[in-house]
């Protein structure tokens, strides 16, 4: 199949033309500005979907929100940035450009170590080496790539935000999904071509005593695998678990939620002290997507919704079922949406020999799936998506004084 984005730029875009844009301001992009510095690529701006991105200037350049490109650049040549380039490159050739290119010739031989970044080398390493090889996936199809996978190693949560997007504010019951894990986890790599990155997830994964032990039990078995931890800061980790990742692919991101994470600082200095790579980052504004409820949408209207939604190739694995994000993940872990096989691949249950297939099938959708019709929406911006029902820009990590009620599915 003919692929939007071409893989061939470097002497394209060394020519004078149209103006040069990267497109949206992922973490690599500021690698790709520094590359294209580097080979006298003149580069004009930068471009990003969600529109509170495009206030500020990114590294010294404009940023342009992505669907009133037209108006400031009728003409442009595009490098994709963001991993997602089979999204990013259909929202751009919609919008009526065809000089679409990925970045992978452009970062082939960029040294990280020669730059510098506003974020630390180890995680600035691990994220170029994931957007790589999400971007030679993209230009082979024969295999199924996941650019990572979210392993939900509890649904225990040290906070319990009334809006969270992995519906943790539902779990009564919430306990760690350890028993299995790291099964799944050896089920799925066997099953498909690549995975860029594993990260390990909760709610607050520190909440499951054995978190540590499941990272090195993963990289056991492969020692190539990049584990990115995702956490709140609110626990501080023991330095002997800190040390039993030291010269391992371990990276975490930290969501810096002010006084709620109190332990920020703490978990900062020891990561430090053990020369592991993170990134902490303020929570910023979410987009609502904490409902779960049914809307009736037309075929037409879930095509919508999913092809505008930001999540659907965050891909999870909870309780031995891989599904493609961690809505469907939860929702049907709690039981708040009707058991449809079409939502998910038991990887435990399924025949062996049919579990490539599905696996592929799932990972390729192209369309949505049943669930998408209990979500009201997760699209980068909520303030020009089309089919979206939640609430929109809302403050982060508001406390709810207990679990919420739902509906549930027996
Ligand atoms: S959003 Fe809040 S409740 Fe949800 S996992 Fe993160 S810290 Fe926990
Ligand atoms: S349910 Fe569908 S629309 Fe909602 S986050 Fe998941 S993939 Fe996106």
């Amino acid at each position: 199949m003919n692929k939007i984005a071409k893989y061939n730029c470097i002497e394209n875009l060394k020519k004078e033309g149209n103006p040069i844009i990267i497109v949206t301001l992922v973490e690599e992009a500021e690698a790709v500005l520094n590359s294209c510095r580097e080979l006298g690529i003149n580069v004009t701006a930068f471009c990003d979907s969600e529109s509170r991105k495009t206030k500020d200037k990114f590294c010294g350049l404009d940023v342009v929100h992505t669907p009133a490109l037209k108006k400031h650049y009728p003409d442009a040549r595009f490098i994709i940035a963001n991993p997602n380039i089979k999204d990013c490159s259909r929202q751009l050739s919609e919008l009526g450009y065809d000089e679409i290119y990925s970045s992978l010739e452009i970062l082939e031989k960029y040294d990280v170590n020669k730059h510098t970044h506003k974020w630390p080398v180890p995680y600035m390493a691990q994220k170029i080496t994931v957007a790589k090889s999400t971007h030679s996936s993209y230009f082979d199809e024969k295999k199924t790539f996941l650019r990572s996978i979210d392993i939900m190693i509890t649904t225990k949560c040290s906070m319990n935000c009334a809006n969270c997007c992995n519906l943790m504010q539902f779990y009564v019951d919430a306990k760690n999904t350890d028993e299995k894990i790291i099964e799944a986890v050896d089920t799925l790599s066997s099953n498909v071509d690549y995975i860029g990155e594993f990260r390990i997830i909760g709610g607050e994964p520190l909440m499951n005593k054995d978190w540590w032990k499941i990272i090195n039990n993963i990289l056991e078995k492969d020692s190539n695998r990049k584990i990115l931890v995702y956490t709140n800061g609110t626990i501080c980790p023991k330095d002997e678990h800190l040390e039993s990742f030291k010269g391992k692919n371990v990276n975490f991101y930290i969501t810096d939620y002010g006084k709620l994470s109190k332990n920020v600082e703490k978990m900062e200095e020891g990561l430090k002290r053990y020369g592991i790579g993170y990134m902490r980052k303020p929570a910023d504004n979410w987009v609502d997507c904490s409902n779960v409820r049914q809307h009736k949408r037309s075929v037409a209207r879930l095509k919508q919704v999913f092809k505008e939604c930001c999540a659907k190739t965050y891909y999870t694995l909870l309780n031995g079922r891989l599904y493609t994000c961690p809505f469907i993940a939860n929702a049907a872990n709690l039981k708040a949406l009707p058991d449809n096989k079409a939502d998910y691949v038991d990887l435990f249950s399924e025949k062996k020999e049919n579990l490539k297939n599905r696996i592929r099938r799932l990972v390729n959708m192209d369309a949505f799936f049943p669930a998408c019709d209990f979500c009201d929406g997760r699209p980068n911006d909520p303030t020009t998506a089309k089919e979206y029902a939640g609430k929109g820009f809302i403050k982060a990590a508001i406390q709810a004084p207990g679990k919420l009620p739902f509906k549930e599915y027996k």
